[in-house]
């Protein structure tokens, strides 16, 4: 121990020492003076000087031994109720600072503990557990961006050095510079996906409402994806309720459809269908977007609402796991629901139901 602490330890214990010897002395004076003045009243005794001397000097004695004992005592007992419980959550709260967020606090059972130190290491545990959360969602963030970074660019960067081959057929220039195109776009799309989370997620998107016509809106997001479902030949079926006007943010809920129809038309396969309907009551609108595609699980079903979750681990069709967190982030903004039923080889559909106003 150093010596500081020691001076440091000593003081204190006079200090306590000090304060139990100034309380003892108090009562057993207060105690000994009306014994004393009792016992000459009823006795009629007077004692000599000699005596008072001694009795004084006893009483000192006995002052002195019982604020010792006292003071031992409380030292005891401030250590096993106060200090301790302390020192173990100071020793969390330096090890969570090093950033280990696995350290938790033992609840005490000892007889004499102050509940509220209970109350404090519990909160202390839910931080830490609160604390270790976060940090493993960052890292896992960071894992997905990287990875999912790492094959557009390569895509680019293979392109870029196919490019620099001299005596280049027209054809295969175009064909390069389209693929280097490609990997850039899915890089920006991903880098607008995230953002565009992050700006939903930390609430920094009001919604703006105005008054419009959903139907409309569904056919006119429909109509972007004219050329792919031509190309791939899909059944395309429509059933959408006339003049549902709903008071919502246009922008945001035209992500929703997006990623919807851009989901049925890429897990459709060639010749299959993709349906849309829209129903409405007087206060809810319903739209299902349903498709005859591969389908999926239910383990898979159960995790598509999360970041950078892609249900093809081989990622043989393309995307980032990005759209559906975004399209459930908006549903909830708006207060409305999402749902998927899906069967694999059969298809799967989609319900969003939000309020009209
Ligand atoms: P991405 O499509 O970019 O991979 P999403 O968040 O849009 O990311 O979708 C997550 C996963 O949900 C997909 O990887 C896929 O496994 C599954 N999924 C979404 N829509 C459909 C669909 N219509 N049919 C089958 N699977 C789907």
């Amino acid at each position: 121990m150093k010596k500081g602490s020691i001076v440091k330890n000593v003081l204190k214990f006079l200090n306590h020492y000090f304060v139990f010897f100034l309380l003892v002395a108090f009562v057993i004076t207060c105690c000994t003076m009306l014994f004393v003045s009792m016992l000459s009243l009823s006795l009629e005794i007077t004692l000599s000087e000699s005596d008072i001397s001694a009795a004084a000097k006893l009483t000192f004695l006995n002052v002195a031994l019982l604020s010792l004992i006292f003071t031992i005592v409380d030292i005891i007992r401030r250590k096993r109720t106060v200090e301790q419980p302390v020192k173990s959550i100071t020793n969390a709260a330096e090890r969570i600072i090093k950033g280990d967020f696995s350290v938790r606090v033992k609840p005490l059972g000892r007889l004499g503990i102050d509940e509220n130190f209970n109350r404090i290491i519990d909160c202390f545990n839910k931080m830490a557990e609160e604390l270790g959360g976060v940090e493993t969602l960052r890292n896992d963030f960071i894992a997905n961006v990287s990875h999912e970074m790492k094959t557009p660019l390569s895509v680019i960067q293979n392109y870029g050095t196919l490019l620099q081959a001299p005596d280049l057929s027209d054809e295969k220039r175009i064909e390069y510079a389209k693929g280097i195109t490609d990997g850039s776009r899915r890089l920006a799309d991903m880098m607008t996906n995230i953002l565009k989370l992050n700006r939903l997620e930390n609430q920094q998107i009001y919604p703006q409402k105005t008054e419009f016509d959903l139907g409309e809106q569904l056919c006119e997001c429909l109509l972007q994806y004219e050329s792919v479902w031509e190309k791939s030949n899909i059944e395309i079926e429509t059933d959408i309720a006339e003049e549902v006007i709903v008071n919502a943010d246009a922008e945001l809920l035209s992500h929703v459809w997006s990623n919807l129809f851009s989901n049925a038309f890429k897990f459709t396969p060639n010749g299959g269908k993709v349906s849309v309907s829209l129903t409405a009551t007087e206060h809810h609108a319903t739209v299902k977007v349903a498709d005859t595609g591969c389908g999926m699980t239910k383990e898979v079903g159960d995790h598509i609402f999360e970041k950078f979750y892609q249900g093809d681990a081989s990622r043989s069709v393309q995307g980032n796991g990005l759209g559906l967190a975004l399209v459930k982030r908006v549903v909830d903004i708006m207060q409305g629901e999402i749902g998927v039923e899906s069967a694999v080889g059969k298809g799967t559909t989609f319900t969003v139901r939000i309020r009209r106003s």
